[in-house]
């Protein structure tokens, strides 16, 4: 996506887009509430977030436009950040993982969460391949988990994906009404989090969010 096709997607956002899908997302959050008293409301609003993004793509048969398909990972070694309540939405699920599974994840986790702390650029540059990529069959191991930046990434051109790995300036097209659903998601999720008294300006990087989430008493990963 060029820098002069982002202006022009900024400048159609709506905000009545973004005002109508925050009341979407805070009516499904109220019902949600209501049948899974164990989530807590930054979780609700993260799993009704993605339900909303999975519908419009859906609904708009949006991901048949892009060049994205299932086994195609390169782009699972950027870097990548959650949101309020995703981090402990993906460590109650990888919880439920076999045994030695589980470990070699949470062994990921540790090795990528400290290259996370060496910041972006120096992530891009070591490719550190996300802790729930599975190396050999090359499937996210909590796909219908994976946060809402990986709902959102897609590309019309695998090869410009694979020449993005790992260089800072590398660019991918981005299919234009995903990129705008991405836009109007991140919009109306600004407006619920101010709604609820959460500050979504503090985005936590994918690996450290996770591990924060399965050890709260480790004060390393909080
Ligand atoms: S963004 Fe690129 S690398 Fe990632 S799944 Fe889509 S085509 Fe493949
Ligand atoms: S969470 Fe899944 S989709 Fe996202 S980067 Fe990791 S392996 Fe890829």
């Amino acid at each position: 996506m060029t820098e002069q096709n982002n202006i022009q997607i900024d400048n159609l956002i709506s905000q009545n887009d973004a005002i109508e899908l925050a009341s979407d997302i805070l009516y499904e959050v109220e019902l949600l509430k209501k049948f899974d008293k164990g989530k807590t409301s930054t979780q609700c609003v993260a799993s009704c977030a993605r339900m909303l993004h999975d519908k419009g793509c859906a609904d708009n048969d949006l991901f048949s436009r892009s060049a994205c398909r299932s086994g195609c990972s390169h782009c699972c070694c950027l870097f990548v950040c959650v949101t309020p309540g995703e981090g402990e939405l993906i460590a109650k699920d990888i919880k439920k993982l076999p045994s030695k599974m589980y470990d070699r994840v949470v062994s990921r986790l540790k090795r990528n969460a400290e290259i996370e702390a060496e910041g972006i650029d120096e992530y891009t540059r070591k490719k550190a391949w996300c802790a729930f990529l599975d190396r050999d069959t090359k499937q996210c191991v909590i796909y219908n988990n994976r946060p809402l930046s990986c709902r959102n990434y897609n590309s019309e051109d695998v090869e410009m994906c694979k020449a993005a790995v790992g260089n800072l300036d590398g660019e991918t097209p981005r299919t234009a009404m995903l990129f705008y659903l991405h836009q109007v998601i991140t919009a109306a999720l600004q407006i619920v989090y101010r709604h609820i008294g959460v500050n979504y300006e503090i985005q936590t990087p994918l690996h450290k969010s996770v591990l924060s989430a399965l050890y709260p008493s480790k004060g390393k990963w909080s």
